[in-house]
């Protein structure tokens, strides 16, 4: 069941101060071009107006080119916050060589020109999503943090944010939270729902088992019969070997790799345990006949998120596999239907929450929710105990359409 933390507003400075809360291992992540100043401090204003003077999260700015000392001067003064700046390698950032050189390269960009592709011929758009989609979480600023928020330059907050997202995401069991779903441009991806499937094929087994250990230590077990005595002794046992139980263990046992002490007694205990959960599990590969891609994505330019969703066996062998495939230049996919198409291999949909308070504009698209309004100050007599909007001193633009009500059938898709 997913809905909103809060309806309306928290006491900011009470929430702060609450012994239960605690500032959250996270920041801010914005690729960005020098000259891109202007919308950057627009987002920055923004969003330190309507949440950030409060938490004081830091920011990290990336940028395949050194950022000038004027750009972080202006993005310094716009914050009371760290900021960090980081330059993109370029052995990260570019096609690798044998693809840039290739005839093939130079013709699949113009291509795409040709057939009217949005920014189809535009070889740092490949880059950004390229980026995007498998490597920005691999960055040693992002990747020493536990969760990120991303945003971009011409970004505006109309409400409030009075809480703090990744501490109630956390609280939550939340992985992964979205403000704007919406339909994606055929011709963009045409390959790569299909080059999604032969990625399950190829790796059914490991990802499967993956999956399914996945799921025992992130979701307590709770797939499995506890009351069945030899998975409940298991799962004890588990319980108390699970903070050096890291993934690592479980796909070094996937891959039989044997350098661990307990080695022999955790993969007895991981073996049963996968055995018994994977009868609960349907296989994936059984499924996925005759499927295809709504096109439903969750727009990447707002994310807020935890950086293991991404750095992890599953999602990286995903993102290598899309890699040789050559579909960030044959085609141009976006990173935004990657990470939903990759992220729906690895959670559950209530790990996933609809950020529907937080009122939120990018290029022409927006959603901007009502004001919480409370039940006693209902306008309407026959709304017993009904509240409605969730917003927290939202200022919506007026006579603008909201993406929720337009965004068929995604919205409606997720709603269900
Ligand atoms: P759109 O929102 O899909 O139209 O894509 P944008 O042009 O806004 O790009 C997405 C994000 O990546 C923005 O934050 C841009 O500033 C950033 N970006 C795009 N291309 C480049 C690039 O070549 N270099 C750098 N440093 N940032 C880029
Ligand atoms: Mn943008």
């Amino acid at each position: 069941k997913d809905s909103p933390f809060f309806r309306g507003c928290t006491d900011t400075i009470r929430y702060l101060q609450d012994p239960g809360y605690a500032k959250m291992n996270a920041s801010f992540v914005m690729l960005t071009r020098n000259e891109e100043i202007s919308d950057v401090l627009k987002t920055m204003k923004s969003i330190e107006s309507h949440f950030n003077e409060w938490f004081k999260y830091p920011y990290v700015f990336l940028n395949n080119i050194a950022f000038t000392d004027d750009f972080k001067d202006q993005v310094q003064a716009a914050t009371n916050a760290t900021v960090e700046f980081g330059t993109i390698d370029e052995i990260v950032w570019e096609f690798p060589a044998e693809v840039r050189d290739s005839l093939q390269f130079k013709t699949a960009l113009e291509d795409q020109n040709d057939r009217g592709i949005m920014y189809g011929n535009m070889e740092s758009y490949h880059k950004m999503c390229r980026f995007y989609s498998g490597l920005f979480y691999k960055h040693p600023l992002v990747s020493k943090y536990e969760w990120y928020w991303r945003i971009e330059p011409d970004v505006d907050f109309f409400c409030d944010i009075s809480y703090d997202p990744f501490f109630e995401m956390a609280k939550n069991n939340k992985k992964y939270g979205f403000t704007v779903l919406i339909t994606e441009l055929y011709w963009t991806v045409p390959n790569l729902f299909r080059t999604t499937k032969s990625f399950i094929k190829k790796t059914a087994n490991l990802r499967e088992s993956l999956g399914t250990l996945w799921k025992l230590f992130t979701f307590n077990y709770n797939i499995l019969d506890t009351n069945d005595e030899e998975v409940s002794k298991w799962v004890n046992y588990f319980e108390d070997v699970k903070p050096k139980l890291t993934e690592k263990l479980m796909v070094e046992f996937l891959l039989e790799n044997h350098d661990n002490d307990n080695y022999e007694e955790d993969v007895e205990g991981i073996q049963y345990l996968i055995e018994r959960a994977r009868s609960k599990v349907p296989l994936m590969e059984d499924s996925i006949e005759g499927e295809e891609y709504n096109m439903c994505h969750f727009w990447s330019n707002f994310e807020i998120a935890r950086i293991d969703l991404f750095d992890n066996a599953i999602y990286n062998a995903y993102f290598k596999h899309l890699e040789e495939t050559g579909g960030f230049w044959k085609e141009r996919w976006g990173d935004a239907p990657i990470h939903s198409i990759g992220l729906g291999m690895i959670l559950d949909l209530e790990d996933v929450h609809y950020f529907r308070d937080i009122g939120y504009r990018h290029s022409s698209l927006q959603h901007c929710p009502k004001n919480a309004i409370q039940k006693q100050e209902s306008p309407n007599k026959f709304d017993k105990g009904y509240e409605f909007g969730c917003g927290c001193r939202c200022v919506c633009p007026k006579n603008s359409d909201d993406i929720e009500d337009h965004s068929t059938p995604c919205m409606d898709i997720f709603f269900e």
